[in-house]
């Protein structure tokens, strides 16, 4: 694998961009930078009262045009980059450098190539005992140069890699960390913007605005996870169950934390401010080095991050850490100093909460689960998919969840204590269904067409079973849903799956649509509130993404404008007359009523129900019930 990176020919293509120009732009209020990157102009940065925007003559005009008093600060920005950047390994020499650590310390690291960036590769570098298997640990993802030419972050990242190898032996702290956690760091993701020095990707893309959270379409991204980089962050994601994430970029000297689209604080906070304020206080040392803490969306607004992608899709608390982009060694060694100490106090911490095990109840295999928090409201998280093993970061408190894994009864594990300061272990135990209900598991992507200051649903609330709480997509807003691949939804005679409105006092319309690949979407029909779909109306046998779009128009200033989400299931079971296997006739004479928690309670008193299968969220909903299959 090593040979391969070295074996790597380096071409450089030309291509040609109009001069760029950064920018200052007095702003006069925050509805300014909204105002901004609506109309399309690139903002890389902010400093008080002054944004910085990176554009050509033709912007130039439009801002001035829009009243805005601006000063060029660079004539030829990528002229000044070139100048710092010569303090910088080449992309060459940073492969060497990666390469030949690999090479001394084969025992602890793994040096993969995990796809390409224009034509150069993305390198990872795992580091951690054992680093050719996966084992039950908490992992870590540490990722440089979104930006190709924040160059200080590839720095960070070596420096990292370097002390974390060279003191393996002789650290008995660095032995422990690197012996029981898994340490992904990915020193360069633009390659291709590293090679050239550019901010943006080889498809002239903002990579940072790429990802599939909250996306909007700013910095020139076509569609959410549209490039090859952000394609295979998120497929790391989906293998690897990263508890933190640290995305480093210059030049500022912020702890940026969750969430950037959003001035509603997500309901781990409290916690997230904590460990950004921990973070901070590690960068002691100079005003080069020192950082603070701020809310990502008080400083910008940015819409695609991929701090807010990780943590809204996956759980991960995730951050985007700003420094600044000095230009001699003994500042950028400095700033690498801060930074790792902040890296090894998360590394020391990153094991407290509620961690544990999802396995089968019979087999005692691990099994892949949504892991939700409700009563307090928690973010949720995934278990790795492979080894089952989950961590969920949190202070002292008293938490309760619900697992659902596809083919399993859900659980529910209420009163779970944590100290102060320690790991709560759970081993959960799910029991096989052979007639389970199949729900959405993981959000692909979501739009939002809102500036979103009012709206307070969460997407968490759509994943699972539907529960009564749920997610609005605002007026023209719209999100993909996953199931599980292994037990998608199948066309069966009649209703195949259901899509659940929650209750703001409003039924909403939709329109639904299936795909398996992503790339072909068919459409199934107009909803109107809580309705079935049925594949029969598509050209597909089953489905694994569902795409649900508001048809509702309305100027998006209330709370729940939007369809409101609750869920969407499906029944795996047997039942009546399957279209492709016209021998199964199983149950096709009475009907089954199944809960929130999967459980079947036919028995319990409700009559006169057609032949069929029936969900209903609670007892008291009796007069709700949803029939989920014919
Ligand atoms: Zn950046």
């Amino acid at each position: 694998m090593n040979n391969k990176i070295l074996l790597f020919l380096f071409f450089i293509f030309s291509f040609t961009f109009a001069t760029e120009k950064l920018v200052e732009v007095r702003i006069f209020k925050q509805a300014d930078i909204l105002y901004l990157s609506e109309q399309g102009f690139d903002i890389i940065t902010r400093k008080g009262d002054f944004l910085y925007i990176l554009t050509d003559e033709k912007g130039i005009g439009e801002l001035m045009g829009l009243g805005y008093p601006i000063k060029i600060v660079y004539e030829d920005y990528q002229k000044e980059m070139e100048k710092i950047s010569l303090q910088y390994p080449s992309f060459q020499e940073v492969l060497f450098q990666l390469d030949s650590l690999a090479r001394r310390f084969p025992e602890i690291t793994k040096l993969e190539t995990l796809g390409y960036s224009g034509s150069y590769p993305i390198v990872s570098m795992k580091i951690t005992d054992n680093p050719l298997i996966e084992e039950e640990e908490p992992e870590i993802k540490i990722t440089g140069c979104h930006h190709g030419n924040e160059k200080i972050s590839t720095a960070i990242c070596l420096y990292y890699i370097k002390r974390l190898l060279n003191e393996y032996y002789e650290n008995p702290l660095i032995n422990y960390l690197v012996n029981n956690r898994e340490i992904w760091i990915i020193p360069i993701l633009n390659s291709d913007g590293y090679v050239r020095n550019r901010r943006y990707n080889n498809n002239n893309v903002d990579l940072n605005r790429d990802y599939g959270y909250m996306w909007a379409g700013s910095g020139n991204s076509p569609s959410p996870l549209s490039q090859n980089e952000t394609k295979i962050m998120k497929e790391l994601s989906v293998n690897n169950n990263f508890s933190f994430s640290y995305d480093y970029h210059s030049a500022a000297s912020y702890v940026n934390y969750l969430w950037d689209f959003h001035p509603k604080d997500p309901p781990d906070s409290n916690y997230i401010i904590y460990l950004s304020q921990r973070y901070a206080d590690s960068t002691y040392g100079s005003s080069t080095t020192r950082l603070v803490p701020i809310n990502g969306y008080d400083w910008y607004m940015v819409r695609g991050s991929s701090q807010d992608y990780l943590f809204g899709v996956f759980g991960t608390l995730s951050w985007t850490i700003e420094t600044q982009q000095p230009s001699s060694q003994i500042q950028i060694d400095s700033i690498g100093m801060a930074n790792y100490r902040a890296f090894i106090d998360v590394l020391r911490i990153m094991k407290k909460g509620i961690i544990g095990k999802v396995i089968d109840s019979i087999t005692n295999e691990p099994i892949p689960a949504l892991i939700t928090f409700y009563s307090p409201k928690r973010w949720h998280i995934y278990n790795d998919p492979f080894l089952g093993d989950f961590y969920k970061p949190l202070p002292e408190g008293e938490y309760n969840m619900i697992v659902y894994a596809c083919g399993y009864y859900p659980k529910m594990i209420e009163n779970i204590i944590v100290n102060p300061d320690t790991a709560t272990e759970i081993l959960v135990k799910l029991i096989p269904n052979e007639n389970p209900i199949g729900f959405a598991y993981r959000v692909y992507y979501v739009k939002r067409t809102d500036t979103d200051s009012l709206n307070p649903t969460l997407t968490t609330d759509c994943l699972g079973l539907p529960d009564s709480l749920f997610y609005s997509l605002c007026f023209g807003g719209e999100i993909v849903l996953e199931v599980d691949k292994r037990k998608p939804i199948r066309n069966f005679s009649g209703i195949d799956f259901v899509v659940y409105e929650g209750d703001d006092g409003i039924t909403e319309s939709y329109d639904c649509y299936v795909s398996l690949d992503l790339i072909n979407w068919h459409y199934c029909g107009r909803g109107l509130g809580t309705q079935g779909f049925d594949l029969n109306n598509t050209p597909l046998d089953s489905a694994y993404y569902i795409k649900i779009v508001d048809v509702n128009s309305g100027s998006n200033n209330l709370p729940y404008d939007g369809f409101d989400l609750d869920g969407v299931i499906y029944y795996i079971g047997e039942v009546g007359i399957a279209e492709n296997n016209v021998n199964k006739r199983i149950n096709n004479d009475k009907f089954r009523i199944f809960n929130y928690l999967g459980q079947n309670i036919s028995n319990r008193g409700i009559k006169n129900l057609k032949k069929g299968v029936y969900f209903i969220k609670n007892r008291e909903e009796i007069r709700k019930i949803v029939k989920i299959r014919d």
